[in-house]
């Protein structure tokens, strides 16, 4: 067992259940033991060894002031670093640790990204547990933000709205109740969703009591009770997170003024895949260009561009707050003058928000509160390029309303009388603070350069004084102040000189006046430290009293950036401003998908989907532009949903409650998962998702299987979303076979994507028209690919016959292989066997045993009666074409005459008979 000091350690480190300990031992963090091989391995630390009473421990170590940086990038990495502090005892000094710092409570981040920490509960978790919890599948999350002090709080329906919303915020951070914690599947599913981390807290913390009162204290009992968070599962793990931030001692409780609650209603369901699908804020690929978020980003402020990224995922329901906004828009976009001058303006403003849990936490420095001092002193500036040009009385000024202007100008008023233009970085060594600021300190400084004067002039006179000529006065820290005197002159000192050293060249002196002096500005710098640390530590606080009025300013200037951002992209691209209505519909002239179009000559299509026409059904050629199509429909109903332009000519858009769609994702199989499956679920969940209000976007179902697995499923997903869900869809296949759908049920309708065929090369027009495809293009494709002709010819063959539900005959391999069959189809040698795919079983079954092809063989083309001429696999090895199969001349004749029978005009007894004439002439031929 260690003791001294690394026992002290060990036992601090078994208190906590962080990954990581620092403990402070004098003007340094130390790591030791496992910790001290772990941050020398992740940071590059030199590792030394510590003797303990006969033992020796690996220690690392960082001096005080440069601790953050390490913190920060163990935290980065994913660990929990707790951080233990010295404090000054009677006896001595003890340790102890005095925060946590985790994903979610980091507050020094590199990025200007919101970093969310997140706590889930499930319904049945914690105390009290309803037995009705078991079945039903509520979540309740909350959602800190403790670098802006953002809180939000809902409730999730079900498993896939919980991935939803925690795919949406991303949290660095994810807090599970004690229900959650133990359900490995959905725990493995937030992982794999999600790039924070999952920590265990004290599940007392989600118990109902508890956590009530937590947010109560928090946010004031009438504020908790009003903001309409009457779900108990929202308000438990809204208390977890408070406890998390309080427990960890990130300090910024303070700065978490309010609490927002979100409910079903308010925000378009966008799932997790469907996010991923549209690449909204990542392409499919992982990176962040080419996303729409970033194609549309202008913003100029950190703030701005976190709201714009929130109003990009979370598009909003209510037509009213979108045609505010719409409003203001357009006002921005028309206005290019004045909105360059807002922005011009909104780019020198800091991130308020963060300012604000800065100041809260205690971490601001003079400089930070600098940044909140011309931050606000850009107030004046914002609302005059508002209200002072051809913004004033637009939709824009609302957005100003509200703004406690007064309070704003009183604060920066104190902070431009208190701060001193260049300070310090260290807060205790004086300053940090103006002149005229405070008396007392005037006072100090006063005598503080006075004495420091008595100093610098010292030297001065002592060689008047004693005709002395090498003389110097200094400082350093083991000697104090003293008096520098030339080895030559060393003996003409006065006698009041005190030697205390001597160098090669020269003897150092004091005097009782000058140790005197000395203790003095020593006291003086104490006391002036002493007292601009605590003048500043005031003005820090009234600061974080103000957090409230720091995050308005601030949620003002995210919001006129955001804004400006939308209008300067609608003004730079020709994009129009959606007419957003309550019908079912949406109807674009000229759209655009708003991505694509920044790299491409694109060419722009109309849609229409409205109550007769509800349902798309999408053909055309691989590479046709079938996805972009239909992913630009999607887009242009999420921007207008977002409160933006849209890439169009002209454009209505009926609001829906939800977008969904399923795309063939090539990274699931990378992922190597069932991609079947994954495709299944997926469509399950948009058919038990979707409403009459949803728009659906399907980009092929069920390719993953058999091709009439394949085209019944897709087949009964159609008649199910337009008979019953009715959602407004759009279906792109390549199941040709769908498109007979528009002919039997009525709002279904085709549409394709047109390709000019001539002299057997495709050129893609890019333009949607009605109607179907007149052939499928998959083959063309593998031309195009390469694949060698024969190959080709045959599987146009092949097609034809399956597309007839005829037989095909199926070629037996020839000797030798590829190379001596040369690839020709008519090569000698190989067996051929006629085969039926067979509709039931969806696969291929060879002629021994076709007897279902023989039920159904109705076929009026008489070559492909199976039962005549298919009976046993042709011997005689020439692989002919299913239409050069020879049939024998008596049985054509007989059938020729069979088809030439006028029934109507022949007598019963007549046809008898020569049916049965028939029947002996075949029966001869066998
Ligand atoms: P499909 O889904 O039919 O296989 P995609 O939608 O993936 O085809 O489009 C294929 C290519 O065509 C993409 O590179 C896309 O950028 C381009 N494209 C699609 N639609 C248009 C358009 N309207 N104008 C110009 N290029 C387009």
């Amino acid at each position: 067992m260690a003791t001294g000091i690394v026992g002290e350690f060990l036992d601090l480190k078994a208190e906590t259940d962080a990954d990581v300990l620092a403990m402070q031992c004098g003007d340094f963090y130390e790591f030791f033991a496992d910790d001290a091989e772990l941050v020398a391995d992740e940071l590059d630390l030199t590792v030394s060894q510590k003797s303990s009473h006969g033992s020796s421990y690996p220690m690392a170590g960082v001096p005080l002031s440069e601790l953050t940086p390490y913190v920060k990038a163990l935290v980065e990495r994913g660990y929990r670093v707790a951080v233990a502090d010295q404090y000054e005892t009677d006896d001595g000094h003890a340790r102890e640790i005095t925060r946590v710092v985790t994903p979610g409570t980091l507050l020094e981040t590199a990025d200007d990204d919101a970093r969310y920490l997140a706590a889930v509960v499930r319904e049945g978790d914690g105390g009290g547990a309803s037995a009705a919890g078991e079945a039903s599948g509520s979540y309740g999350l909350a959602l800190a933000d403790v670098t802006t002090g953002r809180f939000l709080v809902t409730e999730a329906g079900d498993e896939s709205d919980l991935r939803a919303e925690l795919y949406r915020f991303d949290p660095a951070e994810v807090l599970p109740g004690p229900r959650v914690r133990n359900d490995d599947r959905l725990l493995g599913a937030v992982r794999e969703d999600l790039s924070g981390s999952v920590s265990v807290f004290d599940a007392e913390a989600f118990a109902p009591g508890r956590a009530k009162h937590a947010v109560r204290e928090q946010f004031g009992r009438e504020t908790a009770d009003s903001v309409g968070v009457d779900s108990d599962l929202a308000l438990r793990a809204a208390g977890a997170v408070l406890g998390y931030v309080a427990e960890t001692g990130a300090g910024v409780l303070a700065s978490m003024t309010r609490l927002t609650a979100y409910g079903d209603g308010d925000h378009v369901d966008v799932d997790a895949t469907t996010q991923r699908n549209l690449e909204l804020t990542e392409t499919m690929r992982g990176d962040g260009e080419g996303s729409l978020f970033e194609t549309i980003d202008h913003t100029v402020t950190a703030a701005g561009g976190r709201l714009l990224r929130e109003w990009v995922t979370r598009p909003r329901r209510d037509r009213a707050a979108l045609d505010r906004r719409l409003d203001a828009v357009e006002a921005l976009a028309a206005a290019a003058l004045a909105r360059d001058r807002l922005r011009e303006t909104l780019g020198e403003a800091y991130d308020l928000e963060r300012l604000a849990a800065r100041a809260t936490s205690g971490s601001a420095g003079a400089r930070e509160l600098l940044s909140v001092r011309d931050t606000l002193a850009l107030v004046p500036a914002m609302l005059d390029a508002v209200e002072g040009t051809a913004l004033a009385d637009s939709p824009v000024a609302a957005v100003l309303e509200g703004l406690d202007r007064d309070r704003a100008r009183a604060l920066h008023g104190e902070l431009a009388d208190a701060l001193a233009d260049d300070p310090p970085k260290a807060k205790t060594q004086g300053g940090l603070l103006r002149k005229g600021y405070d008396d007392e300190l005037d006072g100090l400084i006063a005598s503080h350069e006075e004495a420091s004067e008595w100093l610098d002039t010292l030297a001065e006179r002592e060689k008047r004084q004693y005709g002395l000529s090498h003389v110097t006065v200094d400082r350093n820290k083991t000697d104090g102040y003293y008096i520098q005197v030339g080895k030559s002159v060393a003996d003409q000192v006065p006698e009041h000189y005190r030697e205390i050293k001597t160098l090669k060249n020269s003897k150092r002196f004091v005097t009782d006046e000058l140790a005197e002096r000395e203790r003095e500005v020593l006291r003086l710098e104490e006391a002036r430290g002493e007292l601009e640390y605590e003048l500043f530590e005031e003005l820090r606080e009234r600061v974080a009293d103000d957090a409230e009025l720091l995050q308005d300013v601030g949620r003002v200037v995210a919001e006129m950036d955001a804004l400006a951002s939308l209008a300067t992209h609608a003004a730079g691209n020709d994009w129009t401003r959606p007419e957003l209505t309550d019908e079912r519909r949406l109807d674009v002239e000229a759209g655009r998908h708003p991505v694509v179009e920044r790299t491409t000559d694109f060419v722009p299509n109309d849609l229409r989907l409205d109550a007769e026409r509800g349902f798309l059904i999408v053909t055309g050629p691989n590479m046709s532009g079938k996805s972009t199509y239909m992913r630009q429909a999607a887009l242009i109903q999420l921007l207008a949903q977002a409160g933006s332009f849209v890439p169009a000519r002209a454009a209505t858009v009926g609001l829906v409650d939800g977008i969904y769609t399923r795309v063939g994702a090539l990274d699931e199989l990378a992922q190597g998962r069932s991609t079947f499956m994954v495709e299944m679920q997926e469509l399950s969940n948009i058919l038990h998702s979707a409403s009459a209000d949803s728009l659906v976007i399907l980009d092929e179902v069920g390719r993953g299987t058999a091709t009439y697995d394949g085209i019944s499923i897709a087949w009964a997903a159609t008649e199910y979303l337009h008979n019953e869900v009715r959602a407004r869809t759009l279906f792109a296949t390549h199941y040709h076979e769908l498109t007979t759908l528009a002919d039997h049920l009525p709002r279904v309708a085709n549409v394709h994507v047109a390709v000019d065929e001539r002299d057997g090369e495709v050129t893609f027009l890019r333009t949607v028209r009605d109607g179907p495809t007149n052939r499928s293009y998959g083959v063309h494709v593998a031309d195009l690919a390469g694949v060698p002709a024969p190959v080709v010819s045959r599987a146009d063959e092949v097609l034809d016959r399956l597309r007839e539900e005829k037989a095909i005959e199926a070629r037996g391999s020839r000797s030798g292989g590829r190379e001596a069959g040369g690839g020709g189809a008519d090569g000698a040698g190989g067996g051929t066997e006629q085969v039926v795919f067979d509709l039931s079983s969806g696969s291929f079954a060879g002629d021994g045993d076709a007897g279902p092809a023989e039920a159904d063989g109705e076929g009026t083309d008489p070559t492909d009666g199976p039962s005549r001429t298919g009976g046993e696999p042709t011997t005689d090895g020439v692989a002919a074409s299913p239409e050069a199969e020879p049939l024998d001349p008596e049985t054509r004749a007989v059938l020729d005459e069979l088809s030439d029978v006028d029934v109507a005009a022949t007598a019963p007894v007549e046809l008898l008979a020569r049916v049965q004439e028939w029947q002996e002439r075949l029966d001869g031929d066998r």
